[in-house]
């Protein structure tokens, strides 16, 4: 067999379907996985796709196969596992030989790896990778970060193996080291927060409506069909309309709501406030699934202080509110993607990368998680105005936020009224309010920040005075 056009290590969930993905695409493979048993059962179950798969079980054979410069595909645990491997595997490579980790990495991680291999001879991709298991298998969307000429290597594999959008492949070149993983991460983020407003939804929906998981999964279904048709609102019709096997009741009911977190939430949050750019839907949802996971304490809490002393949850027209709910989380979902892009236009700036904007709207069109038709309408209105300072002041969404805030706000005054928790709900209006306020109530800050620390102040009428007369009279 010819020398395969790529490498990739670690068979894992991700790494085995995006091997099968890469080979049933007519390209030739070799894979490498540090548990030996893990590559042998990979490939005899590879059925008709063995003939593009060259199956190594040490790094040298592994190597061998790979036509120079070789691209590797690093698809394991991350963070050290990465470093550890990749320290494992320099000994073998070549001039401008890739490696590429295609793991959930923190950019900053990723950053360092490219200084570490800067005099090496050898060349890196951040990469991130959308999509899931399905989306390995049959198309993710695909976020790259490194070199131009590093990509140029890749740039058939991987847009042959990447989801499409009306023929459009869900793949780009984003900009240098540390942008493709960045971009990922603020994907992850953003994906928190469109799951927590949907959680919250379904919550106003249970708790308050008191309707069943499949009464709510119908609802959803419903709402797949209009401007909210989205990949996580088609999943949670069928997450509300499955059965339990063992006791037929919708298995929802039977999960226990602690949810799990791995690091890419907290990290857009963290990168947001760490350029003072506000990702507060971001911040909630990271926040919401803290809260989940101290179960105990909540219900600790719950025996102490009870549930709020609201009454019934009363909605004089349902049809209504139900339709108010269709555009609140429509309104809310835009606060949280305008978050997102503002976190990374920001992120360019400060690290020179040039993000386009609409090409990463266009590439999260299709195989990533937070796919949607809404993601079309973002890549049009950033290609009509790249550079504009937020999503909510261009034409069409700020025509959005026009027709949809108003259920936002009914929405959200409804659960507060009945005691329902809508962190991010409540964010995204609280956002939307603050931002398009021309004056907001940050001079008493000021006055405070100057009453106590001599801060200084400007003033609105520009006059040459920068501190206030706190230790004169009041006004009579
Ligand atoms: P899995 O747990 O399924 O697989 C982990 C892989 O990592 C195995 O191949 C394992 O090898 C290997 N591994 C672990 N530690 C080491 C080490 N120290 N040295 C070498 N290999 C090691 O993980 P996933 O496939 O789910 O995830 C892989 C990466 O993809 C992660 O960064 C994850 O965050 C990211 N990702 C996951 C998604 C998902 O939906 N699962 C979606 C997008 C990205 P061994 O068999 O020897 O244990």
């Amino acid at each position: 067999m010819a020398q395969a056009e790529i490498g990739l290590i670690g068979l894992g969930v991700m790494g085995s379907n995006l091997a099968l993905n890469i080979a049933e695409k007519g390209n030739t493979i070799a894979v490498f996985n540090r548990t030996v048993e893990v590559t042998r059962k990979f490939y005899a179950e590879a059925g008709a796709l063995q003939s593009q798969i060259v199956p190594c079980e040490t790094i040298e054979e592994f190597v061998a196969a790979i036509r120079p410069p070789r691209p590797i595909i690093i698809m394991i645990k991350a963070g050290e596992p990465v470093d550890q491997q990749m320290e494992l595997l320099k000994p073998y490579l070549e001039k401008n030989d890739i490696m590429i980790d295609a793991g959930n990495a923190n950019f900053r991680d990723t950053m360092r790896r490219f200084d570490n291999l800067k005099d090496s001879g050898l060349t890196f991709i951040g990469m991130g990778v959308s999509g899931g298991e399905e989306g390995a298998r049959h198309g993710p969307s695909i976020m790259v970060g490194g070199k131009e000429d590093s990509w140029k290597r890749v740039e058939k594999v991987l847009t042959s193996i990447a989801a499409k959008y009306n023929d459009d492949p869900c793949v780009a070149w984003l900009g240098e080291n540390g942008a493709g993983h960045f971009v990922k991460t603020i994907h992850n983020g953003i994906e928190y927060a469109d799951m927590q407003m949907i959680a919250e939804i379904y919550g106003i929906l249970r708790d308050g409506l008191k309707m069943s998981a499949t009464e709510i999964g119908e609802v959803f279904g419903e709402w797949n069909k209009g401007r909210l048709n989205s990949y996580l609102i088609e999943i949670t019709e069928k997450v509300l309309k499955a059965a339990d096997p063992i006791t037929g009741k919708p298995i929802v009911d039977l999960i226990l709501d602690k949810a799990g977190q791995k690091g890419t939430g907290k990290w857009s949050v963290i990168e947001a406030q760490n350029m003072g750019i506000p990702a507060t839907a971001i911040e909630a949802a990271v926040a919401a699934r803290s809260i989940s996971s101290v179960k105990g304490e909540r219900e600790a809490a719950e025996k102490v202080l009870g549930l709020p002393a609201v009454g019934e949850f009363n909605v004089a027209d349902k049809t209504a509110f139900l339709k108010d709910l269709e555009s609140a989380l429509l309104a809310a979902k835009i606060g949280a993607y305008a978050q997102g892009f503002a976190v990374m236009a920001e992120a360019s700036r400060e690290f020179n990368w040039n993000l386009p904007m609409p090409t990463i709207a266009k590439i999260w069109r299709a195989g990533c998680i937070i796919r949607s038709a809404f993601l079309d309408e973002i890549t049009t209105a950033f290609t009509k105005d790249p550079n504009v300072a937020n999503l909510i002041v261009t034409p069409a969404f700020s025509g959005m936020v026009k027709e949809t805030d108003g259920a936002l706000r009914r929405v959200v005054s409804a659960a507060v009224l009945g005691g329902l928790p809508v962190p991010a709900l409540a964010s995204a209006l609280g956002y939307f309010d603050s931002y398009r306020r021309g004056r907001g109530t940050a001079n008493v800050i000021q006055a405070q920040r100057d009453f106590f620390g001599a801060h200084g102040f400007d003033r609105i009428d520009g006059a040459d005075s920068h501190h206030g007369p706190w230790g004169s009279g009041l006004i009579a």
